[in-house]
């Protein structure tokens, strides 16, 4: 999925961080110099004479038509923050690559980052505030001023009177919009909350959490993390894989995949293990087990643990995991012996990862967990203002966190909650006043009295702090790099013009000018705290590079002491409990394009094949044939899957690289609103599960049934006539 011509290879790389020394010398340059032969033969051949990298903000005299201008940036499509370039010629953005310089993607991007540009273009995109003025969800919308808008907030929050009856809700992590957001709540005594995004788990606390060395392992287990797909920072993952399995200076590694559903990430693996749903915890302690009781561990191992661990030893739970406990064995050795093993694992089963990591002892060691410093004290917006945190929620245990019965006023940020879980449709609708900053009328956004669009990424302002596997902190910046395309406004501002409309202890606390002057004074901080450059130094590397690579002095001290961390403990276990009349289990796993949905609405994603099954435009249920053949059902036949909480009809497709005993269905698509591209195309499994329960072991599982209908469809895929079967509409 790593695409762009700023493709990095291990040579490249090297080429690339050669190449620094240039781009830090001169703020303007041509940008033929600064990408790799391959980029600089495709750039010449596509005939343009001179392209130039340069700060945001040129007066219009100074641009010259005909010239493509690039302008460095953030990739905001996940919370990786993969560096971006993007070309601009006569005021439009028309293209991005990734920057090569930045150490998450050295020059690459996914398929979710190039698409970026068609959430700027969006036909569907809000052109400005609006006020309700039909029934709830009609989709009556009067225009109005930003002005207005921001008073008739500032009333409704006036109106609340205790905490739990305001809150601001959103899954921007560590952003600009957060860190405005968190510090308005608190000034009112008001609830704010952060929603994970899905593939992140909250026992992790990442991004700045561990950081894995995957690309100088020998050794790599993976409890169902994708992190060639959507795992934490999959660019910089999919390039750490491939130095991981180049075999100069190095053996080759080995990479052993458990997962009951086999997916991108595991088709690239050595062996992959399929073992029952949810029960990957299992596989991993009884790993460790083997581990220490053929005392191959090198890491503080306690008596207490070594006692819990006999509970999961690879021949009592060889009948739960379905795994024959001699593989276990052999793979346990393997592990344990390896010069630089590696355990990464899902949500759920991180914990059972990073005690396999504990007991090898590879700690801040090569090939290792690296111990990546707190973003939090890194970045600059905490540097500027040390706020309260955030409350965090996993993705799908919102419904029962919010508490929305109690609310009074909700704001709503980069959520889509009726999407992600339509059960919760109705409680929203009882809460007396929404304002959504949604640039789509999404689910939940047509549901809201006052829509607020924010900018998109291409228009506004953010930094944030990350950190990459080959290097330390970075400082990443998003700027704009056209002007606005409609009369929206970045959150940020909105949220600073609503303290300063609140007045009192809330513009007190938000004495900023904007988002911008927000972003450049955390910078000058950032400047004094590093003892870098001064302010306008820094500053302006951050303008012309996109970012500033910070060398880590205290990563060494915490190397050394990775000795003295005491014996890990025993992470929780959760069995899925058996239903005789869902003998089935159903997983609903995380589209490598759509997200959690939120990209469903970009044709450019739509129109991807599936890696796995190279289905475009629609959804699917991958059932295995020997299943499907017990049942009747042939590939195309729409089945019934049902749960003890909702049903979904979706086309079978045979599906070899799965347990029979489950059947999978990809999150993202089905949606009822949120723009032409999306609505209507394919069917959300969401109502499948129920709200409370949601995220138990990998991905979300549920035990389920499938009963075979009387339709047939016909699933569009790479390669057949997608012309004849959009006009047929077979699954739309
Ligand atoms: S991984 Fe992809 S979507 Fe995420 S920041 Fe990088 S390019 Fe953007």
């Amino acid at each position: 999925m790593v695409s762009g011509f700023g493709f990095a290879t291990p040579n490249q790389k090297l080429e690339t961080r050669n190449q620094k020394t240039n781009f830090m010398k001169r703020r303007e340059f041509i940008i033929l110099s600064g990408i790799g032969a391959t980029s600089a033969s495709l750039l010449s051949a596509c005939g343009h004479p001179e392209e130039k990298l340069i700060p945001a903000f040129i007066p219009d005299d100074e641009y010259v038509p005909g010239i493509d201008y690039w302008k460095a940036s953030t990739c905001g499509m996940c919370p990786a923050g993969c560096g971006i370039i993007v070309r601009t010629r006569e005021h439009k953005a028309n293209k991005i690559e990734g920057n090569p310089l930045h150490p998450v993607n050295h020059g690459a991007l996914c398929a979710r980052g190039q698409a970026g540009l068609q959430v700027l273009y969006n036909p569907d995109r809000i052109k400005g505030p609006m006020k309700r003025i039909g029934e709830r969800g009609e989709g009556k919308w009067d225009e109005i001023s930003w002005d207005e808008a921001i008073k008739i907030l500032a009333d409704e929050l006036r109106r609340t009177t205790y905490a739990e009856e305001a809150i601001f809700v959103t899954n921007d992590m560590t952003g600009v919009t957060a860190h405005v957001a968190n510090r308005l709540m608190e000034a009112l005594r008001r609830n704010a909350y952060v929603v994970l995004p899905l593939s992140y788990d909250p026992s992790s606390e990442y991004p700045g959490g561990p950081l894995f060395d995957l690309a100088n392992a020998t050794y790599l287990i993976s409890f169902g993390a994708r992190f060639l797909e959507v795992w934490h920072s999959p660019v910089m993952y999919s390039l750490a894989y491939g130095e991981f399995r180049s075999s100069v200076g190095k053996p080759r590694g080995k990479f052993i995949q458990i997962e009951p559903r086999m997916s991108l990430t595991g088709g690239n693996a050595d062996e992959w293990l399929a073992p029952t749903p949810g029960n990957e915890v299992l596989a991993a302690l009884a790993l460790a087990q083997v581990i220490v009781r053929e005392k191959l561990h090198k890491g503080v191992v306690s008596t207490d643990l070594a006692n819990d661990l006999t509970a999961f030893a690879p021949e009592t739970t060889a009948a739960v995991t379905d795994i024959p406990h001699e593989k276990l064995i052999r793979i346990a050795r393997e592990f344990a012996k390896a010069e630089r093993p590696l355990a990464i694992g899902a949500p759920g089963a991180m914990g059972a990862a990073m005690l396999l990591n504990r007991i090898v002892d590879n700690t801040n060691k090569s090939g290792g967990v690296l111990r990546s410093e707190s973003n939090d004290e890194s970045s600059p917006l905490r540097m500027l203002a040390p706020a309260g945190r955030f409350s965090t929620i996993s993705h799908f245990r919102f419904p029962e966190t919010l508490n929305l019965h109690q609310r009074r006023v909700m704001m709503i940020h980069r959520f889509n909650p009726v999407f992600v879980t339509p059960a919760v449709r109705e409680g929203i609708l009882r809460i007396p006043f929404i304002a959504s900053f949604s640039s789509f009328l999404d689910e939940t956004t047509e549901l809201a009295d006052l829509v607020l669009p924010d900018h998109c990424d291409f228009e506004r302002w953010d930094v944030r702090s990350t950190s990459a596997t080959t290097g330390g902190i970075v400082i990443s910046l998003t700027q704009p790099v056209i002007e606005p395309q409609h009369n929206t406004r970045q959150t940020a501002d909105v949220l600073l013009d609503l303290a300063r409309e609140l007045g009192g202890d809330a513009a007190n606390a938000l004495s900023y000018e904007s988002a911008k002057d927000i972003v450049e004074k955390s910078v000058a901080k950032f400047a004094v705290n590093s003892r870098r450059a001064d302010a306008d130094t820094a500053w302006q590397e951050l303008i012309d590079r996109g970012m500033i690579e910070t060398t880590v002095e205290s990563k060494q001290a915490q190397r050394n002491q990775s000795n003295k961390e005491p014996s890990p403990s025993l992470p929780g276990v959760s069995i899925l409990a058996e239903d005789s009349e869902y003998p089935l289990t159903a997983i609903i796993y995380e589209s490598a394009s759509h997200g959690d949905g939120s990209y469903a609405n970009l044709p450019a994603l739509q129109e991807v094949p599936d890696p796995m099954t190279s289905v475009m435009w629609g959804s699917w249920v991958e059932i295995n044939p020997r299943t499907a053949r017990s049942l009747g059902i042939k590939e195309g036949d729409f089945i019934d899957i049902q749960t003890r909480t909702g049903d979904v009809r979706l086309p079978a497709l045979l599906y070899p690289a799965i347990r029979p005993d489950v059947v999978a269905i990809p999150f993202g698509r089905g949606h009822s609103a949120y723009g032409r591209y999306a609505k209507n195309v394919g069917a959300n499994p969401a109502p499948l599960f129920p709200t409370s329960e949601r995220g138990v072991g990998l991905d979300s599982i549920v035990r389920a049934r499938v009963v075979k209908s009387n339709d047939k469809g016909e699933l569009i895929r790479f390669g057949t006539d997608l012309q004849q079967l959009m006009e047929k509409k077979p699954w739309r």
